[in-house]
Protein backbone atom coordinates (compact mmCIF):
# COMPACT_ATOMS: atom_id res chain seq x y z
CA UNK A 1 0.00 0.00 0.00
CA UNK A 2 1.26 3.05 -0.10
CA UNK A 3 1.63 6.73 1.40
CA UNK A 4 -1.05 8.43 0.27
CA UNK A 5 -3.91 5.35 0.54
CA UNK A 6 -2.27 5.01 4.31
CA UNK A 7 -3.07 8.48 4.86
CA UNK A 8 -6.31 8.28 3.99
CA UNK A 9 -7.61 5.23 5.63
CA UNK A 10 -5.80 6.99 8.88
CA UNK A 11 -7.81 10.12 7.99
CA UNK A 12 -11.33 8.32 7.64
CA UNK A 13 -10.53 6.10 11.31
CA UNK A 14 -9.69 9.58 13.09
CA UNK A 15 -12.78 10.87 11.66
CA UNK A 16 -15.14 8.51 12.61
CA UNK A 17 -13.67 8.03 15.64
CA UNK A 18 -14.28 11.90 16.26
CA UNK A 19 -17.72 11.53 15.03
CA UNK A 20 -18.70 8.36 17.70
CA UNK A 21 -16.21 10.15 21.01
CA UNK A 22 -17.38 13.95 20.00
CA UNK A 23 -13.88 14.69 20.43
CA UNK A 24 -10.23 13.83 19.41
CA UNK A 25 -8.47 11.18 21.06
CA UNK A 26 -4.79 11.94 22.30
CA UNK A 27 -3.79 8.72 20.10
CA UNK A 28 -5.00 10.53 17.07
CA UNK A 29 -3.51 14.56 18.26
CA UNK A 30 0.10 13.61 16.40
CA UNK A 31 0.17 12.44 12.75
CA UNK A 32 2.24 10.01 11.85
CA UNK A 33 3.95 9.83 8.94
CA UNK A 34 2.98 7.11 6.37
CA UNK A 35 6.01 5.68 3.71
CA UNK A 36 5.08 2.95 0.39
CA UNK A 37 5.42 -0.60 0.95
CA UNK A 38 8.94 -1.60 -0.06
CA UNK A 39 7.71 -5.27 -0.92
CA UNK A 40 7.74 -5.80 -4.42
CA UNK A 41 4.07 -7.09 -5.91
CA UNK A 42 3.54 -10.02 -6.44
CA UNK A 43 0.95 -12.38 -7.68
CA UNK A 44 -0.31 -16.24 -7.72
CA UNK A 45 -0.89 -17.20 -11.19
CA UNK A 46 -2.47 -20.83 -10.31
CA UNK A 47 -2.16 -23.62 -7.74
CA UNK A 48 -1.30 -27.51 -8.74
CA UNK A 49 -3.88 -29.63 -8.01
CA UNK A 50 -1.94 -32.81 -7.28
CA UNK A 51 1.62 -34.71 -7.06
CA UNK A 52 4.69 -32.71 -5.90
CA UNK A 53 5.03 -29.24 -6.97
CA UNK A 54 5.41 -25.55 -6.32
CA UNK A 55 2.93 -23.07 -6.08
CA UNK A 56 4.91 -19.80 -6.86
CA UNK A 57 4.30 -16.45 -7.25
CA UNK A 58 5.18 -14.61 -10.47
CA UNK A 59 6.57 -10.85 -10.17
CA UNK A 60 4.05 -8.26 -11.75
CA UNK A 61 7.06 -6.58 -12.90
CA UNK A 62 6.99 -8.05 -16.26
CA UNK A 63 3.22 -9.07 -16.23
CA UNK A 64 1.86 -8.01 -19.78
CA UNK A 65 5.12 -7.87 -21.64
CA UNK A 66 5.08 -9.86 -24.60
CA UNK A 67 7.94 -12.51 -24.81
CA UNK A 68 9.97 -10.22 -27.42
CA UNK A 69 10.05 -7.10 -25.27
CA UNK A 70 10.57 -9.36 -21.90
CA UNK A 71 13.64 -11.01 -23.84
CA UNK A 72 14.62 -7.70 -25.23
CA UNK A 73 14.51 -6.70 -21.18
CA UNK A 74 16.45 -9.56 -20.99
CA UNK A 75 19.14 -8.73 -22.90
CA UNK A 76 20.10 -5.57 -21.06
CA UNK A 77 19.94 -7.16 -17.74
CA UNK A 78 22.89 -6.17 -15.40
CA UNK A 79 21.36 -7.66 -12.08
CA UNK A 80 23.81 -10.04 -11.18
CA UNK A 81 27.82 -10.24 -11.23
CA UNK A 82 27.66 -12.55 -14.01
CA UNK A 83 27.07 -9.10 -16.46
CA UNK A 84 30.42 -8.12 -15.85
CA UNK A 85 31.54 -11.68 -17.27
CA UNK A 86 29.36 -12.24 -20.29
CA UNK A 87 29.49 -11.96 -23.76
CA UNK A 88 26.07 -12.60 -24.63
CA UNK A 89 22.55 -12.92 -22.80
CA UNK A 90 21.28 -16.20 -23.57
CA UNK A 91 17.27 -15.12 -23.02
CA UNK A 92 16.02 -18.58 -25.06
CA UNK A 93 14.52 -19.44 -28.36
CA UNK A 94 11.55 -21.71 -29.41
CA UNK A 95 7.99 -20.63 -30.22
CA UNK A 96 4.80 -19.63 -28.56
CA UNK A 97 2.74 -21.74 -26.73
CA UNK A 98 5.21 -24.81 -27.12
CA UNK A 99 4.15 -28.10 -26.26
CA UNK A 100 7.69 -28.36 -23.85
CA UNK A 101 9.43 -25.96 -22.40
CA UNK A 102 13.58 -27.54 -21.78
CA UNK A 103 15.10 -25.39 -19.10
CA UNK A 104 18.79 -26.18 -18.47
CA UNK A 105 20.68 -24.42 -15.49
CA UNK A 106 22.83 -21.92 -17.75
CA UNK A 107 24.56 -21.27 -21.18
CA UNK A 108 27.97 -22.15 -21.90
CA UNK A 109 30.87 -21.81 -23.74
CA UNK A 110 29.40 -21.79 -27.29
CA UNK A 111 26.12 -20.25 -25.99
CA UNK A 112 27.92 -17.41 -24.60
CA UNK A 113 29.19 -16.74 -27.58
CA UNK A 114 26.63 -17.10 -30.29
CA UNK A 115 23.78 -16.09 -27.90
CA UNK A 116 21.67 -18.85 -28.14
CA UNK A 117 20.37 -22.05 -25.44
CA UNK A 118 22.38 -25.48 -26.21
CA UNK A 119 24.12 -24.88 -29.19
CA UNK A 120 27.26 -26.80 -28.12
CA UNK A 121 28.17 -30.23 -28.14
CA UNK A 122 25.44 -30.84 -25.25
CA UNK A 123 23.05 -28.59 -27.61
CA UNK A 124 23.17 -31.21 -30.54
CA UNK A 125 22.89 -34.03 -28.39
CA UNK A 126 19.60 -32.35 -26.92
CA UNK A 127 18.17 -31.76 -30.17
CA UNK A 128 18.85 -35.40 -31.36
CA UNK A 129 16.97 -36.38 -28.13
CA UNK A 130 13.85 -34.11 -28.43
CA UNK A 131 13.85 -35.06 -32.17
CA UNK A 132 13.66 -38.76 -31.07
CA UNK A 133 10.03 -37.88 -29.30
CA UNK A 134 8.92 -35.53 -31.87
CA UNK A 135 9.82 -31.70 -30.62
CA UNK A 136 11.67 -29.29 -32.39
CA UNK A 137 12.99 -25.82 -31.33
CA UNK A 138 11.84 -24.68 -34.16
CA UNK A 139 8.36 -26.01 -34.36
CA UNK A 140 7.03 -26.81 -30.90
CA UNK A 141 9.63 -26.59 -28.13
CA UNK A 142 10.88 -22.80 -26.14
CA UNK A 143 14.31 -23.68 -24.66
CA UNK A 144 15.70 -21.35 -21.76
CA UNK A 145 17.39 -21.39 -19.39
CA UNK A 146 17.45 -20.34 -14.73
CA UNK A 147 20.38 -18.18 -15.43
CA UNK A 148 20.85 -15.98 -18.75
CA UNK A 149 24.21 -15.63 -18.25
CA UNK A 150 27.43 -17.87 -18.42
CA UNK A 151 28.93 -18.41 -15.10
CA UNK A 152 32.64 -18.13 -15.34
CA UNK A 153 34.78 -21.75 -16.59
CA UNK A 154 30.91 -23.21 -16.42
CA UNK A 155 30.96 -23.47 -13.07
CA UNK A 156 27.23 -24.11 -11.20
CA UNK A 157 25.46 -20.57 -10.86
CA UNK A 158 25.58 -19.21 -7.56
CA UNK A 159 21.72 -19.62 -5.51
CA UNK A 160 22.16 -15.28 -5.39
CA UNK A 161 22.44 -15.52 -9.22
CA UNK A 162 19.77 -18.02 -9.90
CA UNK A 163 17.48 -15.78 -7.29
CA UNK A 164 18.48 -12.63 -9.34
CA UNK A 165 17.37 -14.31 -12.45
CA UNK A 166 14.35 -16.30 -11.66
CA UNK A 167 11.48 -13.95 -11.96
CA UNK A 168 12.57 -13.73 -15.90
CA UNK A 169 12.12 -17.59 -16.23
CA UNK A 170 8.64 -16.98 -13.78
CA UNK A 171 7.54 -14.73 -16.27
CA UNK A 172 8.77 -17.20 -19.75
CA UNK A 173 6.77 -19.86 -18.49
CA UNK A 174 3.79 -17.39 -17.86
CA UNK A 175 3.89 -15.86 -21.00
CA UNK A 176 4.72 -18.98 -23.01
CA UNK A 177 1.93 -21.72 -21.15
CA UNK A 178 4.41 -24.42 -21.89
CA UNK A 179 2.12 -27.92 -21.83
CA UNK A 180 5.00 -29.36 -20.10
CA UNK A 181 8.40 -28.93 -18.58
CA UNK A 182 11.72 -30.78 -19.23
CA UNK A 183 14.04 -29.91 -16.82
CA UNK A 184 17.76 -31.09 -17.60
CA UNK A 185 19.89 -31.75 -14.46
CA UNK A 186 19.88 -31.20 -10.91
CA UNK A 187 20.26 -26.82 -10.91
CA UNK A 188 16.73 -26.49 -13.38
CA UNK A 189 15.44 -29.70 -11.75
CA UNK A 190 15.83 -28.20 -7.94
CA UNK A 191 15.15 -24.35 -8.74
CA UNK A 192 11.45 -25.32 -10.97
CA UNK A 193 10.27 -28.02 -7.85
CA UNK A 194 11.89 -26.17 -5.32
CA UNK A 195 12.98 -29.06 -3.73
CA UNK A 196 16.55 -30.88 -3.72
CA UNK A 197 16.71 -33.52 -5.95
CA UNK A 198 19.49 -36.26 -6.71
CA UNK A 199 19.36 -36.69 -10.70
CA UNK A 200 19.80 -40.43 -10.15
CA UNK A 201 17.50 -40.87 -7.86
CA UNK A 202 14.62 -39.24 -8.90
CA UNK A 203 15.08 -38.46 -12.77
CA UNK A 204 12.22 -39.41 -14.82
CA UNK A 205 9.26 -38.40 -12.12
CA UNK A 206 6.81 -36.30 -12.43
CA UNK A 207 5.92 -33.10 -10.43
CA UNK A 208 4.78 -30.10 -10.60
CA UNK A 209 4.93 -26.04 -11.60
CA UNK A 210 1.90 -23.81 -11.34
CA UNK A 211 0.12 -26.94 -12.77
CA UNK A 212 2.06 -27.64 -14.82
CA UNK A 213 3.47 -31.49 -15.41
CA UNK A 214 7.72 -31.46 -15.19
CA UNK A 215 10.09 -33.78 -15.50
CA UNK A 216 13.63 -33.99 -14.08
CA UNK A 217 15.99 -35.56 -16.23
CA UNK A 218 19.78 -35.94 -16.92
CA UNK A 219 21.37 -33.08 -18.64
CA UNK A 220 23.03 -33.86 -22.05
CA UNK A 221 26.44 -32.79 -20.79
CA UNK A 222 26.18 -35.73 -18.21
CA UNK A 223 25.18 -38.40 -21.08
CA UNK A 224 28.26 -36.77 -22.84
CA UNK A 225 30.39 -38.01 -19.94
CA UNK A 226 29.22 -41.22 -19.07
CA UNK A 227 27.14 -43.79 -22.16
CA UNK A 228 25.80 -45.55 -19.62
CA UNK A 229 23.08 -42.70 -18.80
CA UNK A 230 21.60 -42.45 -22.18
CA UNK A 231 19.30 -45.71 -21.61
CA UNK A 232 18.04 -44.34 -18.63
CA UNK A 233 17.26 -41.11 -20.26
CA UNK A 234 15.82 -42.16 -23.31
CA UNK A 235 13.26 -43.97 -20.77
CA UNK A 236 12.56 -41.04 -19.17
CA UNK A 237 11.56 -39.29 -22.93
CA UNK A 238 9.77 -42.17 -23.72
CA UNK A 239 7.63 -42.01 -20.42
CA UNK A 240 7.47 -38.23 -21.11
CA UNK A 241 6.32 -38.16 -24.66
CA UNK A 242 3.72 -40.83 -23.13
CA UNK A 243 2.26 -38.39 -20.83
CA UNK A 244 2.83 -35.05 -23.37
CA UNK A 245 0.24 -37.68 -26.11
CA UNK A 246 -2.43 -38.03 -22.96
CA UNK A 247 -2.47 -34.21 -22.29
CA UNK A 248 -3.22 -33.97 -26.06
CA UNK A 249 -5.80 -36.12 -26.08
CA UNK A 250 -7.89 -35.21 -23.53
FE1 LIG B 1 20.62 -10.43 -15.35
FE2 LIG B 1 20.19 -13.04 -15.23
FE3 LIG B 1 22.29 -12.10 -16.59
FE4 LIG B 1 22.28 -12.00 -13.92
S1 LIG B 1 22.27 -13.87 -15.18
S2 LIG B 1 22.86 -10.32 -15.34
S3 LIG B 1 20.11 -11.59 -13.50
S4 LIG B 1 20.13 -11.77 -17.09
Amino acid sequence: MNAKDKHTIYTLLKTADAYECGFIREKFAGEPVFGDDTETNHTVVSTPSTGSGTATTVSTENLGLTIEELNAKILRCTRCGLARTRNNVVPGMGVMNPQVLVIGEGPGYDEDMQGLPFVGKAGVLLDRMLAAIGLDRKTNCYIANIVKCRPPENRNPLPDEQAACFSFLETQIHILKPKMILCMGKIASEKITGQSISINQRHGEFFEYNGIPVMPTYHPSALLRNEELKRPAWEDLKKFKKYLDQLNSN
